[in-house]
């Protein structure tokens, strides 16, 4: 809800809040934030707060590097938990030049312009339902992360098995204290693995939802002696955490992917959208799995997608279009993982599909049979890609892609290759523990 200025201090005041967070994410994701005394609050309001962008990763040089940070009024929150000094509540900002204009460099404002595109097209609204997992690890004495899950539980179990339960459980309970609407939470399949989905919203909610999401688990497990972890593939053989998202586009209050005398109850605008996620995926792959790491997971064998296809059956391939229909009616893309800049990887899945719909793509037709056991001439045959299988394939593909180039525009696009280049060649050159164990004694 957007709320005035007055009105923001006056709930600031009610609920003894001392200290005020201005919050953003950089290039990568990461929760940024500037901590203010309220009675620095009217200032900020006023969007009068400074800060040096040039330590921010991805942002600016030094030279410019002077930013106003601009609150989002409707994102006001108050932390539940306890800070002795008083409460601590927040605010999510957009990022401004000295002159006013928006800054390029800041994913928010860059998820904002996408949105607008969609709404110059007629779509009210992009609706994003994300469902995220992560894995709970034990803490050593020191309160430093350790290797050791915290409990052997597998899908759905029931407690005692599941030990990361209370935890879970107050991780729900302080998300429902800060307004998600939390619809599922449960074990997921691997041990010390859970999964929480909550409403879906409009692109830009959803996105500030997942960042605040993963500030809470994080807090949260630690109050409960654990360390959680959105690392896409934290330990070889079993599954890795992926973020399914959720996607659908609204016209007019009504759902513009459902179309009740279609087959499949899908909508012409629906089929495009499809059509330009698939076209658009090999390259949105390194925006939605953007770490090393994050290809560890989109290998065969352990409920991730490797190829680009879709099915409303099946839930293997990259995009699974659930049962539900009318308001419901939506597309899953499964291949986004928990590490990947919320804001960025919304603003890339909607590109695709935009691009999809302003090029009425075709849609290649669905694979209901079990990719996995074709041969590569069957796959050759029916059309089907494989997924950037690490992270310099898919910045390849990324780079070459003019849509989503100018989706993010030039200088995300420009400061994001570049520090995901460095991260790809410092792991190249290193030494791994397989490696010595394969080699050190045979050769
Ligand atoms: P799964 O079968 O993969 O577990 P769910 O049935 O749990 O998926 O779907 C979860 C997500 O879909 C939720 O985040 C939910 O809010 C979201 N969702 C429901 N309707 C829509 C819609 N019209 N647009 C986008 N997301 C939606
Ligand atoms: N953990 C799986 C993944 O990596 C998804 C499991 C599920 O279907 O919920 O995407
Ligand atoms: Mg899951
Ligand atoms: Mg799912």
């Amino acid at each position: 809800k957007q709320l005035t200025k007055e009105e923001i201090l006056a709930l600031a005041d009610q609920m003894n809040v001392r200290y005020v967070r201005l919050q953003f994410t950089d290039l990568l994701g990461v929760i940024k934030n500037v901590e203010i005394p309220v009675d620095q609050l009217p200032k900020a309001l006023d969007n009068r707060i400074m800060f040096d962008g040039s330590s921010i990763e991805g942002f600016v040089r030094i030279e410019e590097s002077d930013m106003y940070l601009v609150p989002d009024r409707s994102t006001w929150l108050v932390f539940p938990w306890d800070a002795p000094q008083g409460r601590v509540a927040r605010l999510i900002c957009d990022i401004h030049l000295p002159d006013g204009r928006p800054f390029d460099g800041d994913p928010r404002t860059v998820l904002k312009r996408v949105t607008e595109k969609a709404r110059a097209m007629g779509f009210d609204a992009f609706n994003v339902g994300p469902e995220p997992e992560f894995f709970l690890f034990k803490l050593d004495e020191s309160g430093k992360p350790t290797q050791e899950v915290n409990d052997e539980g597998g899908y759905f179990d029931w407690a005692p098995l599941d030990l990361g339960e209370n935890c879970r459980r107050e991780i729900v309970l302080t998300l429902e204290a800060m307004g998600f609407e939390i619809e599922a939470s449960h074990h997921e399949v691997a041990p010390g693995q859970h999964e929480i989905d909550f409403k879906y919203a409009e692109a830009v909610e959803t996105a500030d939802n997942i960042s605040t999401f993963r500030l809470v688990v994080k807090t949260v497990a630690r109050q409960h002696g654990l360390h959680a972890t959105f690392m896409p593939k934290p330990v070889f053989g079993i599954n890795g955490s992926g973020m399914h998202c959720h996607l659908s586009l609204f016209r007019n209050g009504q759902n513009a992917f459902y179309d009740e005398s279609d087959e499949l109850g899908l909508s012409q605008v629906a089929k495009w959208f499809l059509a330009g996620i698939l076209a658009h995926a090999p390259a949105f792959t390194a925006v939605c799995n953007p770490l090393v790491n994050s290809y560890k997971r989109l290998v065969p064998g352990f409920e991730a997608p490797n190829y680009v296809a879709w099915s409303a059956r099946n839930r293997s391939p990259l995009v699974r279009v659930p049962a539900a229909r009318g308001l419901s009616t939506r597309i899953e893309v499964r291949s986004p993982d928990p590490a990947c800049n919320p804001y960025l990887a919304i603003a890339a899945l909607l590109a695709a599909g935009l691009d999809g719909i302003e090029r009425r793509l075709p849609l290649p037709p669905a694979v209901n049979r079990n990719i996995y056991i074709m041969t590569e001439e069957e796959k050759a045959a029916m059309g089907i890609r494989s997924l950037p299988e690490n992270l310099e394939q898919a910045l390849d593909e990324f780079e070459q892609d003019a849509v989503l180039r100018e989706a993010l525009g030039e200088h995300v696009c420009r400061h994001f290759i570049e520090a995901k280049r460095i991260e790809w060649n410092v792991y190249r050159t290193q030494v791994t523990e397989w490696e010595r164990e394969q080699y050190f004694v045979m050769y």
